[in-house]
């Protein structure tokens, strides 16, 4: 195992023998640091750079998993990546966890090897994710892809799809009225809604080569490879519905305004011809109502 001491591990638990053994596993490669309240945790996640968090849920029960769902909540924390420790290995717990955000589940009593895998595997995601970072195409804000990123995928798709002579779709969702929500509640927690929001169309991506992308400001779009009208309709429609019954920390909820197009890309037609489609789209759901998908027509 590769000795990384740039990498920061933050330890939390009650129980003074779960952090000394969690030291020993992992002290002789990463930074450990180790703290036994969740109470002092959160200070300490804010004011240093912790790159993992374990927690030990076995000692803390329901305060660790909402100790959990804060992390995962505040925009200033929620892309820290999160490794519970349960008592069991009761599967209710372990979907508890992920259901909460936590990357990873490990069940006491457990061996170190496990331990020092389970956590390297965390550690190689972290590097991956800041070296795409660093080639500029994941948005800041959100962490997923920016426009750049999109751009890059959409150009190779639309080639794909040219050779395979298959359809595209596109769509671009747009929050409603984001401008009164700021100034209601704050820029801050407006951002805070855009982490979820990108969150939560992220998640309900069904394929692989569907892709995700943040597009400016409360913008995001959505590629669709290989779908044709109905299929993204439907998909849009999902997407704006679950928005609608998403839940945010101490927020009302939002809606957004999808607009949906699809092509069958050839030579003689560009990416930029679908985007202004589905921009066209956007604007006719924005101008009958909002919290709509319309598709271009
Ligand atoms: P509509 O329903 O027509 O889309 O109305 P809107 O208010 O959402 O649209 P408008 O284009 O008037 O305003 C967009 C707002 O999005 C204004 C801007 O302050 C806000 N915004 C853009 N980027 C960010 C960001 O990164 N964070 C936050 N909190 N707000 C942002
Ligand atoms: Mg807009
Ligand atoms: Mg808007």
């Amino acid at each position: 195992m590769e000795i990384d001491k740039d990498f920061t591990v933050l330890a939390i638990s009650d129980n003074y023998t779960g952090l000394d053994i969690l030291n020993s596993i992992l002290s002789p490669y990463y930074t450990i640091k180790m703290i036994s309240s969740t109470n002092d945790a959160l200070t300490t996640l804010n004011s240093s750079n912790v790159n993992l968090v374990i927690l030990d849920c076995a000692m803390y029960g329901s305060e660790g998993y909402g100790f959990l769902s804060e992390v995962k909540s505040r925009e200033d924390t929620m892309r820290i990546p999160v490794i519970l420790i349960g008592d069991t290995n009761q599967p209710e717990f372990e979907e508890l966890a992920f259901a909460f955000g936590a990357v990873d589940y490990i069940s006491k009593p457990f061996r170190s090897s496990i331990v020092k895998v389970r956590v390297n595997n965390q550690r190689l995601m972290v590097k991956q994710i800041k070296a795409i970072e660093e080639l500029g195409l994941l948005d800041h804000l959100t962490g997923i892809p920016n426009r750049r990123g999109f751009d890059n995928k959409i150009h190779l798709e639309w080639l794909r799809a040219i050779r395979d002579k298959t359809c595209i779709s596109l769509a671009i969702a747009d929050i409603d009225h984001f401008k009164v929500y700021n100034d209601e509640y704050g820029h801050a927690q407006g951002d805070v809604l855009l982490c979820t929001l990108a969150q939560k169309i992220t998640s309900m991506l069904k394929r692989p080569a569907d892709f995700v992308a943040r597009w400016g400001g409360e913008e995001f779009v959505v590629m669709l490879p290989n779908t044709t009208r109905k299929g993204a309709t439907a998909h849009a429609e999902e997407i704006r519905k679950s928005v609608e019954e998403m839940e945010v920390p101490n927020l009302p909820s939002a809606t957004i305004s999808i607009g949906v197009a699809s092509i069958f890309p050839s030579i003689n037609s560009s990416v930029t011809e679908i985007f202004n489609m589905a921009d066209k789209a956007l604007y006719q759901a924005k101008n009958t109502g909002r919290n709509k998908v319309c598709f271009f027509v």
